[in-house]
Formats: structure tokens, C-alpha cells, sequence
């Protein structure tokens, strides 16, 4: 029996235990696409590869196995290649593949021909192209056990034409193995003494749990070591719901006075790079004494020398530091402790004015009282996937996630854009492993725009996401419709618009009308919660819930500036 290329690519990836493909067909891969749906791959068509790039990244951090993006020659793969940053520097497995001009057309011109494996190596951690079909299984099985191992990141595979309609004899293709997954790295017990020596004689020690902690599923580990200990904690953002938001121990409400009076930090999983404000003064102790857990050793001593740096897995180190602490019978003190005390005095400051903010119903509504409405009215095990600079920023804090890679939102790079690919991605993982759990993608209008048809793709895949976006008619923050048409009215458009304007108060919701139903543009806070009611009560396609908020509405002032001066 002959087999093909394409063939062999699908039943090779199925082998690798690869379960998702997101990506746009055409030239030369619509056969691959439908060979893939054949070998049992769910393939989910989508309407912008740098989309399918972000639903495939998203897919690999909920699920732990790479998901595939498969892209077209030539623009397709550069279309891709935000996309395959934006997972390599989230430390997310992904497999990305796309057809390339056939070999015999290369360097005279072909179509759509480019140096693809070249043009993706700087985003990889592998790139190659399989030098005959007959090598196909090898090559898929290297893609995927890279991405996964050790720190994830992106592998390429680049297939030309000529290769995925390259014939075989069946009985010619090596049968390939499928690897165990890698055993968990454990930690050095000397370093794991060290760590619960200095915690345990730390006056003012505080654990950040980062998005590594999430993608480690180390989640009950991490919340036993939290609860037998009292010791205050801290998540990144995508850290949320390791340990639950909702936890007596979180001060997230205190991050800042957190981080500054710190004498020791275990660092679980996080980089202390810009969204940790790179472990430095002002916005810590300049004497603070880190304990940095992670997989990947290269990270260590990066903006900070840490004072015990551990190469391990972060369950298995939580569980043995857990019980060295056992041993050793430490816990805080809550009631009474000076440390406790503090923080817990920031926290009742800070709360009481998000509540004042958040109880502010005056119309425009401010971005606090829209968050209080949509964290009272979702349903409280949701996906929430959220991005966009105040909309990301002030909905973290009001929107709460209980349980582990329940968030996913611009991450360390800062993509705007990602939101309706991540909520793809998301929504089909609840579709197949979570039935019944919602996604809430809250965007802000600016974020929405660069992925926004991606709504046809929940229509298409019935895919029930809620999307709320808080529509401020601008970037950071936009213009009321009156102060737009007379800054653009006095002179010429492109001189006169704000840089940061979009047009006032787009009506976003309207794009259902383009499938025939009609979604919810909310004014009040009243009008959100029906919205979010009818949205809830929806399960077979997507809602937009579009809020006008005040255009002027801010974040609550702040004790230091976002990204801290540079010292140079
Ligand atoms: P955050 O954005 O939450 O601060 P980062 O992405 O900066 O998190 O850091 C996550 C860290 O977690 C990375 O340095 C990565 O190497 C590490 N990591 C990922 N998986 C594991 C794991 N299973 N065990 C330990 N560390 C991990
Ligand atoms: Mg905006």
C-alpha cells in the first residue's frame, strides 16, 4: 500500500498524542487539513493565523501537549510568527507547521516561496523540515516532545508541497515510537533545607506563585504548603487561581507594600523580569534574599543574585519544602504577627477605595463598577481570558480566578490581540474536558480590534464565549464624541486625531447582526447584568456584551509608576 506526505503527518502527530489543529487552509495544505481530520485531529479553521497561533499556544498551556498551528507558504508562517513569540516568551508548548513552495520551484521564484525554517528559528526552539516522507514521524516526534520538555516553548516544521504529496510505500515508513513523558526534575534536598532554614527564620517571607506553578499543575501542592504555613502569597497574573484568589492568605490587595517589605521570597515558577519589576529597588527591599524555584536553570540570577536557586519541578520541591517545614513546626502567627498586621492595613486602605470606585454607579461607569457587575454575575468557575492595557490591568484585581490556568490574558510579552484566539482555544477545552465551565473574554475596544472576526469562528464552531468589551473609544483611553469632532474638525484628520482615539462608542455588538442575532450594548450597570444573564442562559454561539464606559475612566493612582525608570 502507498501512503503520502500528508498522510504521514497526521498519523504521526495523532501518534504524539496531539489532539487540537488550529489554522487556514490554502495552498499547499488543504489536503493536509482534511488528512488530519481523517487521523482523528479536531481541526478548527479559523480567520487570521496570528489567531490560530494563539489558540494553539493556549491549548498547549491548558492541556500540558503542544496544540498544532497549521498555516499556509509564505505569509501564512509570517503571519504566524507574533504568535510563535508571544509562546516562546510565555514559556508555552507549540507545534507550528506550514506548507512551503514545492523544492524543485525554490530559489527561481515560487509561489509564495521564503526561507521559512530560517525566518522561524529565531522564535524556536526547533525548526527543521522533514528531508523526505519517509522521515515525517521522526521529525513530528522531535517537534513534540521539544516544545513540551524541559522549559516549553515552539517547534517548526516546514513542509513543502513535494513532501506532503511525496508517495511512499507504506511498509517503507519506520514505525515510531511515542516517548514517556519526562519523569518530574526533583530538588537537590540540601537546597530544599536551605530554603525552609531561611523561610523559616524570614521575618517578613512571602511566596509568588507564577504562571510556571499553573502549567506544573503543582496547584494542591502549593495551597497545602500556603494553608500549613500562613505565609502571605502573592500571584502573577496567570498565577491566579493556583492557590485560590479568594484565600485568607492572598495579598494580591497589598501587592505593592508586599513586595516592598519582603525579607525573603520564594519565587515559585515566576521571572523576576519587568511584571515583577525585576526584584530590584525601589520596589523591594534592596536586601531581600530570594529562594527561586524553576525548570529551567538558565533563568537563575537573572536580574538578581537569589539566594538559593533550585533546579526542580515546582510539585515536588512544594512538597518536600512543605514537609521540611512540618518538621521543623513552622507557621505564622496570623493574629498578632507585625508582618500580618501590615499588609493587612494596606488591604482594608486599598479595598475600601475599589469598593468606593466599584459602588460608583454614575453613568459613564467607571471600570471598577463594571468589574464589580461582571465578577457578581458570571458563573464563578469561568475561563476568563482578558486583555487590553486598563481593561487587563483593573478587571485582574475584580475578576477572580479559584481554580488553576483559569486566566489567560496578554502574558509576559504584552500581546494585544490574543484574546479571541485564547478564548478559541479555551472554549473548545471546556467544549471537550470541562463541559458546561464558561469562558468570559473581557477586552478592552482597542485589544478587540486586532483579532474581532474571530467571532465568525465561534459562530462557525458554536462556541458559546462570552465577550465583553469595555469600550472607552480608545487606546488607554479615548475622546467623548463631542471633544472627537471638534479636535478633528479643526484641521486636518491626520494631524488632528489623537493617536490614541478610536471612533466614539463603536457599536461592537452589531457584529452579530452578521449571523442573524443581536447582541447587548450596556450603558448602565443594570444593563450589564441582563446582558450577562441572557449571555449566561446562551449555549450554542458566542454573545458581545459592548460597555461605554466613561472615556476618561483611570486606574486608582499608584505609589510607583508601572514600569520603573530605566537606569541607564
Ligand atoms: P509569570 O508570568 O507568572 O511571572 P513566568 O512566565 O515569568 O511566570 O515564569 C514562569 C517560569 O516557570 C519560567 O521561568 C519557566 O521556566 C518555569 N516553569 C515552567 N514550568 C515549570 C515546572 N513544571 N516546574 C518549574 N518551573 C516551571
Ligand atoms: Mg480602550
Amino acid at each position: 500500500m502507498v501512503t503520502d506526505g500528508n498522510t504521514i503527518l497526521a498519523e504521526s502527530l495523532k501518534k504524539q498524542g496531539v489532539e487540537y489543529v488550529f489554522g487556514i487552509v490554502g495552498i499547499p495544505v488543504i489536503e493536509t487539513a482534511l488528512a488530519f481530520q481523517v487521523a482523528g485531529l479536531k481541526y478548527i479553521g479559523m480567520r487570521n493565523e496570528q489567531a490560530a497561533c494563539y489558540a494553539a499556544q493556549a491549548i498547549g498551556y491548558l492541556t500540558g501537549k503542544p496544540g498544532v498551528c497549521l498555516a499556509v507558504s509564505g505569509p501564512g508562517l509570517l503571519h504566524c510568527i507574533g504568535g510563535m513569540a508571544n509562546a516562546q516568551v510565555n514559556c508555552w508548548p507549540l507545534v507550528v507547521i506550514a506548507g512551503s513552495c514545492p523544492e524543485d520551484h525554490e530559489g527561481i521564484g515560487g509561489f509564495q516561496e521564503w526561507p521559512q525554517v530560517d525566518s522561524s528559528r529565531m522564535y524556536c526552539k526547533y525548526a527543521g523540515r522533514p528531508p523526505s516522507p519517509k522521515l515525517i514521524p521522526l521529525h513530528v516526534e522531535r517537534a513534540v516532545r521539544l516544545a513540551a520538555a524541559g522549559r516549553p516553548g515552539v517547534s517548526y516544521l516546514d513542509v513543502p508541497g513535494t513532501l506532503l504529496l511525496g508517495e511512499v510505500d507504506e511498509d517503507k515508513v519506520p514505525e515510531l515510537y511515542s516517548a514517556e513523558p519526562v519523569k518530574l526534575a526533583h530538588p537537590d534536598p540540601a537546597l530544599v533545607s536551605q530554603a525552609a532554614d531561611l523561610l523559616a527564620k524570614a521575618e517578613r517571607p512571602l511566596i509568588i506563585v507564577g504562571k510556571g506553578s499553573a502549567y506544573a499543575h503543582a496547584e494542591s501542592a502549593v495551597t497545602k504548603l500556603v494553608e500549613k504555613t500562613k505565609i502571605p502569597f502573592l500571584p502573577t497574573p496567570m498565577g491566579k487561581g493556583v492557590v485560590p484568589d479568594e484565600s485568607q492568605y492572598c495579598v494580591s490587595t497589598a501587592r505593592t507594600q508586599a513586595l516592598l517589605k519582603a525579607d525573603v521570597i520564594l519565587l515559585l515558577g515566576a521571572r523576576l523580569n519587568w511584571m515583577l519589576h525585576f526584584g530590584q529597588a525601589p520596589r523591594y527591599a534592596p536586601d531581600v534574599k530570594v529562594i527561586q524555584v524553576d525548570i529551567s536553570p538558565e533563568e537563575f540570577h537573572n536580574s538578581i543574585k537569589s539566594e538559593v536557586a533550585v533546579h526542580s519541578d515546582i510539585k515536588p520541591f512544594v512538597e518536600a519544602l512543605t514537609h521540611k517545614l512540618d518538621e521543623k513546626k513552622f507557621s505564622l502567627e496570623v493574629a498578632g504577627n507585625k508582618w500580618w498586621q501590615a499588609l493587612q492595613l494596606k488591604q482594608k486602605a486599598n479595598i475600601e477605595f475599589v469598593e468606593a470606585q466599584a459602588n460608583d454607579k454614575t453613568v459613564p461607569l467607571n471600570y471598577y463598577a463594571v468589574f464589580k457587575t461582571v465578577q457578581a454575575n458570571i458563573p464563578r468557575d469561568s475561563v476568563i481570558v482578558s486583555e487590553g492595557a486598563n481593561t487587563m490591568d483593573i478587571g485582574r484585581g475584580l475578576l477572580l480566578n479559584n481554580l488553576p490556568r483559569h486566566r489567560l490574558d496578554a502574558g509576559t510579552f504584552g500581546t494585544m490581540g490574543v484574546g479571541p484566539g485564547f478564548a478559541v482555544a479555551a472554549a473548545m477545552w471546556c467544549r471537550d474536558h470541562a463541559p458546561g465551565k464558561r469562558v468570559v473574554c473581557v477586552e478592552g475596544d482597542s485589544a478587540f480590534g486586532f483579532s474581532g472576526m474571530e467571532i465568525e469562528t465561534m459562530f462557525r464552531y458554536k462556541l458559546p464565549v462570552i465577550i465583553i468589551i469595555v469600550n472607552n473609544n480608545g487606546i488607554y483611553s479615548g475622546f467623548d464624541k463631542e471633544t472627537m469632532d471638534d479636535l478633528q474638525s479643526s484641521g486636518d484628520p491626520t494631524q488632528c486625531t489623537p493617536p490614541t482615539s478610536l471612533s466614539s462608542e463603536v457599536r461592537y455588538e452589531k457584529m452579530m447582526e452578521m449571523f442573524g442575532e443581536s447582541g447587548h450594548f450596556c450603558r448602565t450597570v443594570e444593563e450589564i447584568e441582563l446582558a450577562i444573564k441572557k449571555a449566561v442562559a446562551t449555549t450554542d454561539r458566542p454573545s458581545i456584551i459592548n460597555v461605554a464606559i466613561s472615556p476618561q475612566a483611570n486606574r486608582k493612582p499608584q505609589t510607583f509608576n508601572w514600569l520603573t525608570e530605566s537606569k541607564l
